[in-house]
């Protein structure tokens, strides 16, 4: 018999939180789950599966332009934006009922309503008190949008799901995941789309010839691309437009701005700072290798501990936390070889480390590179062309990292993302054979490095 009201209370139904929650009652732990917005956290309800949803919706512009090449006329397209947007609102909601059940069914007690820490045992929540064993903060994190005149008329990637209206022109700020997710979005969708970033280089944080290869293909789709792009303040006009100024000198009459500029933990004012509970400066929780806060009852893991915000990490940590606190096996999830796909158009699936990473990591490398158009491109005509590449680390022979930009990137990138998992060897990769005619045989058909 515990002592406490819980083994486990769980602040944040998000993906880690909703995983570990359901985990640790399958392993025999009375649980409680804590969530004050929606089940599923971000990703079911603004994040990953509507976006999703949404590049499906937009893609189907260049599909219709694509389909003339093959045959097909298909006449006078038009789009309702209330359409999808009202279709995914359902199947979100379905989504959420899917979370409850898992959870219900797992004899997890849901509580609706925002929680708070009241001492390092003690949770507050819909103005009950209950003690628990171990606390599992899982809150994520929110859109960060940086402080400039006028910051007040922007919109952040939550309110993209839920416009009443699809403005006729957007500018979307931010040169990561999401600004060019929704900046291939709002194109496909018929917006007149802008994307502006302060830097050189879309993706900074991917190897470098994904980011310039996009940067070549949204222009061909017809968004605008400004690179260097500060933005200075944003005025609405008297006709509710917004006008943008650069501090360039530039400025761009829009109807709606979109921030994407990064997220940040979402720890203030849940009472971990009253707890003792350490925190970094951009207020992500401090945790060890095992997820252990500073105060040892409390745990964390997912976007509020920051690094890679991704939900198939935050899944992992859940079930490491479960292996650590209920089943006496302390786990912990590497952050090597984390494989990601970015949804912009074309998409982006890679794994491993950067040509730059690899560099910086180790003494001689050797990149292996394709750039082609597809064969789907050779009636369609369009001009959208594929990369591929291989850094291979020269002494070892181990494939250190694999990049692609294309179409079905993620679903490609997901398999190699096996092989790299397993340690493989170029050698591997031209032991296999490819399968003809796809896109993806060219991983492993590249014989002659570049570089
Ligand atoms: P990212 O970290 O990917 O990108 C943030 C972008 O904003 C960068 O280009 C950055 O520029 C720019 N930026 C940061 N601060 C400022 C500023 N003050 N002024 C102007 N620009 C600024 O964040 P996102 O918001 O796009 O996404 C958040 C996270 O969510 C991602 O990192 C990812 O982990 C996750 N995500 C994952 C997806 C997926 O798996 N497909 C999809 C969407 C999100 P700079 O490069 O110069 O620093």
């Amino acid at each position: 018999m515990t002592e406490f009201d819980f083994d486990l209370f769980v602040i944040g139904a998000g993906s880690g939180g909703v995983r570990c929650a359901r985990m640790a009652a399958a392993a025999g732990a009375k649980v409680a789950i804590a969530e004050e917005r929606y089940l599923g956290g971000t990703c079911v309800n603004v994040g990953c599966v509507p976006k999703k949803l949404f590049v499906y919706a937009a893609h189907y512009h260049e599909d219709f332009s694509d389909a003339a090449g093959f045959g097909w006329d298909p006449g006078d397209v038009q789009f309702q934006w209330s359409r999808l947007r009202d279709n995914k609102d359902r199947e979100i909601s379905r989504l959420n009922g899917v979370y409850r059940n898992l959870l219900e069914g797992r004899g997890v007690r849901i509580f609706e309503g925002r929680a708070r820490l009241a001492d390092p045992h003690s949770v507050e929540v819909l103005g009950q008190r209950f003690s628990a064993r171990h606390v599992l903060v899982a809150t994520g994190a929110w859109p960060y949008v940086p402080d400039f005149p006028g910051r007040e008329h922007v919109v952040t990637s939550n309110e993209m799901f839920h416009l009443e209206h699809l403005p006729r022109r957007a500018v979307v700020v931010g040169g990561g995941y999401i600004a060019v997710e929704f900046a291939g979005i709002l194109n496909g969708l018929g917006v007149q789309t802008t994307l502006a970033y302060r830097g050189t280089q879309l993706l900074r944080a991917f190897d470098a010839d994904l980011g310039a290869a996009l940067a070549t293909e949204m222009p061909q789709k017809g968004i605008a691309l400004r690179l260097q792009a500060d933005v200075e303040r944003l005025d609405k006009q008297a006709d509710g437009s917004l006008l943008l100024r650069f501090s360039d000198g530039h400025e761009e009459s829009t109807d709606l701005v979109l921030y994407a500029t990064g997220r940040r933990p979402y720890s203030h004012g849940i009472g971990l700072e009253e707890c003792g509970v350490a925190l970094q400066a951009d207020g992500a929780v401090v945790v060890d290798a095992f997820y252990r806060s500073s105060v040892p009852s409390i745990h964390a893991l997912g976007d509020v501990i920051g690094g890679p915000e991704l939900t198939p990490l935050a899944l992992a940590q859940g079930m490491a936390l479960v292996s650590t606190l209920f089943k006496g096996e302390p786990r912990s999830v590497p952050l090597e070889n984390i494989p990601t796909a970015v949804f912009s158009q074309p998409s982006i699936g890679t794994v491993g480390l950067s040509e730059e990473e690899a560099r910086a990591k180790h003494p001689r490398v050797l990149i292996y590179k394709s750039g082609f158009r597809a064969m789907k491109n050779t009636l369609s005509g369009n001009p959208e062309r594929t990369l591929m590449k291989l850094v291979v680390d020269a002494d070892t022979d181990r494939v250190l990292g694999v990049h692609m930009l294309g179409p079905d990137a993620g679903e490609i990138i997901q398999g190699l993302a096996v092989a790299l998992q397993a340690g493989a060897t170029k050698s591997v990769f031209d032991a296999t054979l490819g399968i003809h005619p796809t896109a993806a045989e060219e991983f492993v058909t590249m014989r002659e490095p570049v570089g």
